[in-house]
C-alpha cells in the first residue's frame, strides 16, 4: 500500500484494513464552501478514493480567508468551486477520483446525487438544502453528517436513519428565512470552520472504517471565541418525526422546486430554469459581447448590466448580484438570458 498513508495506518483504529476501506469509499460532499472545501481537503489527503463534490457557486475573493482549497487565480477567473476543488485535489492526491458537479441541489436531483454514496457530508450554508438532504438521506438510508458554522460558533451532528434522531427530529420546522445569522451577515472566522469540519471528518473516518462505537452520538456545539464547548447527548429517533418516523418526505415531495431563491445576505438572487437544460454558453457569450465587462470561461459567462452582475452557468442557472428582489431578478433573467 502507498507509503503516503503510513502514519494513518500506524493509527491502530484505522490500520491497513481501514485504509483499504478509505480507498474504496464513496463520499458525497454537498456544498463546497468553507466546510465543504475543508472536508474535501482532509478526505483526499486521507485517501478516500471517490469524492463527489457538488456546488452551485463560483470562487470569490471574499472566500479566500477561510475556503482552504482555493487561491487568488480561482477567484480572478471566477471558477466554479467544484471545478477549482477538483483541480486542487488533483495536485494534493492524484489517486483520488473526483466527480465535480456544478449544480444547485434541489428536489429534482438530490436523490440521484446521494444514491451511490457510502456517506454524505453537509458543506451547505442553508437550512433549505439541509432539510432536503435529510429527507433524501432518510429515504435512501444514507448516513449524513450535518455541520454549520457562522461567526465564531458552530454545530454538528451525525445522522444515521433509524438509529439516531434525524435533523427533523431535533429541529422539526425549518427556521424562517432571514431569522438565522449567516456568514454574510454575521461574518465567520476560520477556526470555527476548522473545528466543525474536523469533527465531521473524524466521524466520517470512523464510519468508513466501521468503528461506529466511537461516534460522538450527540449534538455538538462550539464557540471558539467564547471558549464554550457543549455536547448534548442524543436519544432515540422520534417516532412522530415526519421524515424518519412516518416516512413522509415533505421537502422531496414539494410540488416544484423554487424557480428563484434569494442568496441570503449576498445581495444576490439565483434563478433556475424550471427544467434542467443544457445551455449553449459559447453561443450565449457571443451574443452578449456588446455588454460591459463580459467574462467567460468553460463553465460560466458573466456580464454587467444596469449595476447588476449576471453570471450564467452551463445548466441555464443564473446568479444575479446587486438585488435581493426576486421579481427584478426574474425580469433581468427573462430579458437577457431567457432560457
Ligand atoms: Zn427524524
Amino acid at each position: 500500500m502507498n507509503q503516503r498513508y503510513s502514519r494513518q495506518i500506524l493509527f491502530a483504529e484505522i490500520g491497513k484494513a481501514g485504509q483499504q476501506k478509505l480507498l474504496d469509499a464513496r463520499v458525497v460532499i454537498v456544498g463546497c464552501g468553507a466546510l465543504g472545501a475543508s472536508h474535501a481537503e482532509m478526505l483526499s489527503r486521507a485517501g478516500v478514493g471517490h469524492l463527489k463534490i457538488v456546488d452551485r457557486d463560483f470562487v470569490e475573493f471574499t472566500n479566500l480567508q477561510r475556503q482552504t482549497l482555493f487561491k487568488e487565480s480561482d477567484a480572478a477567473e471566477r471558477l466554479p468551486k467544484a471545478i477549482a476543488a477538483k483541480t486542487r485535489i488533483g495536485e494534493i492526491n492524484s489517486e483520488v477520483e473526483v466527480d465535480a458537479i456544478v449544480a444547485d441541489v434541489n428536489q429534482s436531483n438530490v436523490e440521484q446525487i446521494v444514491a451511490d454514496a457510502d456517506l454524505v457530508l453537509d458543506g451547505t450554508d442553508n437550512f433549505q438544502i439541509r432539510y432536503l438532504l435529510n429527507d433524501a438521506c432518510v429515504k435512501l438510508d444514507k448516513t449524513w453528517i450535518y455541520g454549520a458554522a457562522v461567526s465564531s460558533y458552530g454545530t454538528t451532528m451525525t445522522i444515521t436513519p433509524g438509529q439516531t434522531p434525524c435533523l427533523r427530529c431535533i429541529f422539526e420546522e425549518m427556521p424562517d428565512a432571514g431569522s438565522s445569522p449567516t456568514c454574510d451577515t454575521a461574518g465567520v472566522i476560520m477556526p470555527i470552520i476548522a473545528t466543525v469540519s474536523a469533527v465531521q471528518v473524524s466521524e466520517a473516518l470512523k464510519i468508513i472504517v466501521g468503528d461506529r462505537n466511537a461516534l460522538h452520538g450527540s449534538l455538538m456545539q462550539f464557540d471558539v471565541w467564547e471558549n464554550d464547548w457543549r455536547k448534548i447527548k442524543l436519544s432515540k429517533p422520534n417516532a412522530d418525526c415526519r421524515s424518519c418516523g412516518q416516512h413522509v418526505f415533505d421537502f422531496l415531495d414539494a410540488e416544484s422546486h423554487e424557480f428563484a431563491a434569494v442568496l441570503c445576505g449576498r445581495d444576490a438572487v439565483q434563478i433556475s430554469p424550471p427544467i434542467s437544460t443544457s445551455f449553449d454558453l459559447s453561443a450565449f457569450g457571443a451574443k452578449i459581447t456588446s455588454f460591459s465587462d463580459v467574462k467567460q470561461n468553460d463553465y460560466l459567462v458573466r456580464f454587467s448590466i444596469d449595476g447588476n452582475e449576471i453570471t450564467v452557468f452551463r445548466d441555464g442557472r443564473a446568479i444575479i448580484k446587486g438585488t435581493d428582489d426576486i421579481s427584478a431578478a426574474r425580469s433581468l433573467y427573462a430579458r437577457y438570458v431567457g432560457a
